[in-house]
């Protein structure tokens, strides 16, 4: 059978209602609330999932601690969480295409793309972490000789992870997998646009053997049981993606309760920088188009200014241009489609509104612009393009989060600098130049968490994602995630 064929069975079978998953187990929320699941493919009920108050956020951090204590986990040697870990890894493999599909319908993202960002990713994550985490080793401090210098590295405890919609399962992973490799327990809270899968994964590590406890999921809005998780007096970290204006509001609740340690990685403004030097324009044309369409724009790492060289600026554009209003946007769950739906109504509408200030402000639409698809009763916006953005303008300094590129001219790399740097964000960037030493003065230059050269989008575990200035203080993937989930603490022993 084609995977086309698969996905399209998938699609049909019902979404059961789901409950919080706490202490190795679904159960209704405290009073019984729950929230309807709208599809962005069609705008239609999809299922329902619970709507979590603080009592349930309690009763969550409370297992998490009992698990953390208990030792089943937090003390079992690391090559035993290994194993676990694996077999979680395996467990997604196996169901990466119920996975996805269930994402899709939950969130939109084009079915292409989630196959490989969500469960593709998170099987890797898992495994990335479950292989590093018993080759990370204390140290020995070079003290004088009659003492003992060890430095242990210890789980924190209890960490809460607060994810956005754009990427649950890849995000979720990202957080939930070196947490849990350095021996914490877990408090997941999926955005409440996008829980389904990541409920489902909390299903697959209970079947791997995680410990009662270790992993729970709470669903419901943000400004309940997030601030809940926020103010919990007994949550040692809290790991956050998402928006600035929530990222502040999680150093307050630190503040107002326990000072945890909050990790924050928000949104960005991120520039992809051309110079008439680049070593193939068409090719550059194609993955900047790409580099800020796919998911329909909903990528942080989004590539949503584009600075274009003048002498090559109208021909850039026209090609960038062209490449996006051929681009095939709607149903997200036809492997052949490029840009999927709009994660909700209320996305779109805030897409549409930016579209309007940035006409109102002078700026020049080239393409794109409206809905479209208006028929299928789902969220879907064309791939927009708008010239001569300024750098006052709020196209130029607000993130969308949607399909819409600003692009501005520039005159030299001195100029090209102080554009890319105009706003506040700082998560990734791009610099197109066939000149090798320019590319390292602008990597130097730009001020970005990454700075691609000659491409924009790519990177692996290997890697650390996270953002400067306004785009956040953490890091994701990489060995140096294990950072954020243990403690250091020193033993000094007189000899
Ligand atoms: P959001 O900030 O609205 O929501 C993120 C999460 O926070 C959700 O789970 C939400 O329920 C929760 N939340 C909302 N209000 C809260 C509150 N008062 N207290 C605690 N939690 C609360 O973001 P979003 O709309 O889901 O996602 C889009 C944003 O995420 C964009 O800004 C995007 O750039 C950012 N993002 C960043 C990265 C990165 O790696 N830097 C990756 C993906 C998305």
């Amino acid at each position: 059978m084609s995977d086309q064929t698969r996905i399209d069975s998938l699609r049909l079978t019902e979404v059961a209602a789901r409950g919080l998953f706490i202490d190795g187990r679904f159960r209704e929320p405290v009073g019984g609330a729950r929230r309807d699941v709208i599809s962005p493919i069609d705008g239609r009920l999809l299922t329902t999932i619970a709507e979590a108050r603080r009592e349930d956020v309690d009763l969550a951090v409370a297992a998490a601690r009992r698990a953390f204590e208990a030792g089943r986990w937090s003390r079992a040697a690391p090559s035993d969480r290994r194993k676990v870990m694996l077999r979680i890894a395996e467990l997604i493999d196996r169901h990466a295409l119920e996975l996805a599909v269930l994402g899709v319908r939950d969130n939109g993202t084009e079915i292409a793309m989630a196959l490989k960002a969500e469960p593709g990713s998170a099987a890797a994550t898992f495994r990335y972490y479950a292989e590093a985490i018993d080759k990370v080793y204390g140290e020995i401090a070079p003290t004088a000789p009659n003492v003992l210098g060890l430095v242990h590295r210890q789980p924190v405890g209890v960490v809460a992870a607060i994810v956005p919609w754009n990427f649950p399962m890849m995000i979720g992973a990202w957080k939930i997998a070196p947490a849990l490799a350095a021996g914490n327990s877990v408090v997941l809270k999926p955005a409440e646009i996008a829980s389904l899968s990541l409920l489902r994964l909390a299903e697959l590590c209970a079947e791997a053997g995680l410990p009662e406890g270790v992993l729970n999921v709470v669903t419901g809005k943000g400004s309940v049981c997030g601030e809940a998780l926020g103010l919990h007096m007994d949550v040692d970290v809290m790991a956050f993606t998402g928006s600035g204006p929530v990222g502040r509001r999680l150093l307050e609740y630190s503040a107002r309760s326990n000072l945890k340690r909050c990790y924050l990685e928000l949104g960005g403004k991120s520039p992809n920088i051309v110079f008439a030097d680049a070593p193939d324009l068409e090719q550059a044309a194609k993955v900047s188009a790409y580099g800020i369409f796919r998911n329909s724009g909903q990528v942080c790492v989004a590539g949503s200014r584009l600075l274009v060289e003048e002498q090559v600026h109208d021909d850039f554009v026209a090609r960038v241009a062209s490449i996006a209003a051929a681009m095939r946007v709607g149903d997200p769950l036809d492997l052949a489609t490029e840009a999927g739906a709009v994660a909700s109504e209320d996305q779109l509408s805030k897409n549409l509104d930016f579209v309007r200030r940035a006409e109102a402000e002078g700026g020049r639409l080239v393409t794109g612009g409206g809905r479209i698809l208006t028929e299928t009763g789902g969220f879907y916006m064309q791939p927009t393009v708008f010239a001569g953005i300024e750098p006052s303008m709020h196209l130029a300094q607000e993130e969308v989060f949607g399909p819409v590129l600003g692009v501005m001219s520039f005159r030299g790399e001195a100029e090209a600098v102080a554009l890319a740097n105009s706003t506040p964000y700082g998560l990734a960037s791009a610099v197109w130049t066939s000149n090798l030493s320019r590319a390292h003065r602008m990597v130097r230059a730009v001020r970005a968490g990454v700075v691609h050269v000659n491409t924009y989008g790519g990177a692996d575990l290997t890697v650390p994602l996270g953002g400067i200035g306004q785009s956040g203080n953490g890091h994701d993937k990489s060995l140096h995630a294990l950072d954020k989930f243990t403690d250091l603490k020193t033993a000094w022993i007189s000899l």
